[in-house]
């Protein structure tokens, strides 16, 4: 069955394969790990439990799936074919909640970026993207 996929068609079923089996936010959490940073997860007493949080920094971020998040514009994000008027309900109803509570933690004077799971395939951009948010991992790491 294989023999019949090109190799690019092949990688990009891996692709999909890794998508579906590691989490996104796992995926960025080791990322920030190896760049050096340290962070809370979960902070339970701030609006939607982000993901992951530096609270010397004031900063946070989300971790969306595509999917579930309906990232618009993105080929994970798209309407599936059925039950569209279920997914069309559900996706609004988490888009409302996602932007609840971006705009309530921004409120309590956090800067807070949503981290979108394609993002973590480009893991080259996605490190440029969080050092540019973040700003240098800070004094425990050696100079
Ligand atoms: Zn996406």
């Amino acid at each position: 069955m294989t023999d019949i996929m090109t190799p690019a068609q092949r990688s990009a079923r891996m692709a999909l394969i890794r998508g579906a089996n590691t989490k996104p936010e796992l995926q960025v959490r080791r990322l920030l790990h190896g760049m050096g940073y340290r962070f809370r997860l979960h902070r339970r007493d701030l609006p939607g439990r982000p993901d992951i949080v530096f609270p010397a920094r004031r900063k946070l971020f989300f971790v969306h799936g595509c999917f579930w998040h309906h990232h618009e514009g993105c080929r994970v994000g798209h309407l599936p074919k059925t039950r569209q008027d279920y997914w069309k309900q559900k996706f609004a109803t988490n888009k409302e909640r996602d932007a609840r509570n971006l705009s309530d933690v921004i409120t309590l004077g956090w800067d807070a970026q949503v981290i979108w799971e394609c993002e973590v395939k480009d893991v080259a951009a996605l490190s440029d993207r969080l050092r540019a948010l973040l700003g240098p991992p800070g004094g425990r790491v050696k100079k």
